[in-house]
């Protein structure tokens, strides 16, 4: 047998020091870390020197790889120029003003302002704030409850973490605070009845919606929280009419929609935001990851005018608006963004994922047809294949088999990353890849599928 190969020193400093996020902490020093030290293009390459495609964007956000120099050289421009400002109390800088117009721009729906943050929790928990700031504002203050749907993620801030509706993100953490709690998740393969249309499913969730509504009294509902397509709750893609059905509810009992874009955003579903491929016409939305391809930390919360004139009106009132980031509209992070959107717009980014789409989408449903697949599903170039112990009957393995991380460890051993949450395992490659790349990621998944089943 093989003895184990010895810890580098990089591991054992990352092993003594450093505490993980999303990491089983007590099997670390076991498991050891992957140590990244490099990009290229698509690639990833760790500190053996192993090329890795990223099947993922890191955590679905590197939409520009890894080394795009555009966003390289406005980095070292901007640090060159300002490295820090702030925005409070009237300050501001060219960079924030001219992202924040161009976010406007860009806007599935008519938007008001956009105010920034670092990350799509800070962004979430903003929207919450806001919320709150907003039904009071408008002389409602009893609309405080939000509702988010089960298998959401919307981060880990207190706020954000209990719209999350996966059970890891409250356990032991005493959460979800007492005014979020969670509705259906609109997963079709797993939650529709036997021989229930998409159509049907639809219509049955926002019926229970209202009937939630009603129970919890409009005047105390204040907002419902939705990624257009949930992602690390195992990208489930929502059926065409529902999003219609449950705005005509949200829009009954004056419930204002977000909509967390935040991994949707910026051309993932196809078009430039999922509200759009979904029709949804959200009061305030959340965006960040893409919106610097992940180079920089960087988040936005668009409110509509209606939002913004209430918010504006209120602070008018107290003095100030009472909330900000030391961060929010950073100048290194604004120019990186705005140079991000610059290159969607140069590179046709958007074309290019509806030019790949299709092929993309027709190999994850060729895998689909394997064994040991029980669900393959995406949109744009987003996707995911839900592992079963048996295709007929739906039944997933057992939990100790751990079937997706042994799929996505077999991946990585062919040069693929991928992400598996529980048994499901996600695809969500950086939106620059090409076709012949896109092919070698799909011919990896193969040989791992090979060895896997
Ligand atoms: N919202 C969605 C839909 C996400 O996928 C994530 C992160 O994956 C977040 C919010 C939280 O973002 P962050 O990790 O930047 O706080």
């Amino acid at each position: 047998m093989n003895a184990p190969t010895p810890h580098t020193l990089l591991a054992q400093q990352d092993i003594s020091a450093h505490l993980h996020p999303f990491t089983n902490l007590a099997a670390h020093a076991d498991v050891g870390p992957l140590v990244i030290t490099r990009g290229d293009g698509i690639h990833v390459i760790d500190e053996q020197g192993r090329r890795y495609i990223e099947g993922m964007s890191g955590l679905w956000c590197s939409s520009l790889g890894f080394s795009h120099p555009r966003l390289v050289a406005a980095g070292i421009e901007a640090l060159q120029t300002l490295p820090y400002y702030h925005t409070f109390n009237h300050r501001s800088n060219p960079p924030v003003a001219q992202l924040a117009e161009k976010l406007l721009a860009l806007a599935p729906v008519p938007m008001g302002r956009v105010f920034f943050a670092n990350s799509g929790s800070e962004a979430n928990d903003s929207a919450v704030k806001m919320v709150w700031y907003y039904h009071n504002a408008i002389g409602k203050p009893g609309k405080k409850k939000i509702l988010a749907r089960h298998k959401a993620y919307h981060g880990v801030t207190v706020a954000a973490a209990s719209l999350s509706g996966l059970p890891t993100n409250h356990r032991d953490f005493d959460l979800p605070i007492d005014r979020i709690s969670h509705v259906d998740c609109p997963h079709h393969y797993r939650f529709g009845l036997p021989s229930e249309s998409e159509e049907d499913f639809a219509t049955r969730l926002a019926d229970a919606l209202e009937q939630r509504i009603l129970a919890e009294g409009p005047d105390t509902v204040a907002a419902f929280f939705a990624e257009p397509v949930m992602g690390a709750g195992g990208v489930i893609v929502p059926p065409a009419t529902y999003f219609a059905k449950i705005q005509a509810v949200l829009r009954k009992y004056e419930v204002l929609l977000v909509a967390d874009e935040v991994i949707c955003g910026f051309g993932r579903t196809g078009a430039m935001f999922g509200s759009t491929t979904f029709g949804m016409q959200p009061d305030i939305l959340t965006c960040a990851k893409a919106l610097s391809s992940g180079y920089v930390p960087i988040s936005a919360v668009m409110v509509s005018p209606a939002v913004h004139a209430a918010i504006a009106a209120n602070s008018g009132k107290i003095g100030t608006f009472g909330h900000g980031y030391t961060y929010s509209g950073h100048p290194v992070a604004c120019t990186i963004a705005l140079e991000t959107l610059r290159v969607y717009e140069d590179e046709h980014i958007l074309e290019h994922v509806q030019a790949l789409a299709p092929g993309f989408q027709a190999r994850l449903r060729a895998l689909g047809q394997r064994a040991s697949v029980g669900e393959a599903r995406g949109v744009g170039l987003i996707g995911a294949l839900e592992l079963v112990a048996d295709k007929a009957s739906r039944q997933s393995f057992a939990p100790e088999l751990k079937a997706g991380p042994r799929l996505a460890q077999l991946a990585q051993e062919e040069g693929l990353i991928v992400r598996a949450m529980g048994d499901t395992v996600a695809l969500c490659p950086p939106l620059i890849i090409s076709e012949a790349e896109l092919g070698e990621l799909f011919a990896r998944l193969e040989r791992a599928f090979g060895r896997f089943e």
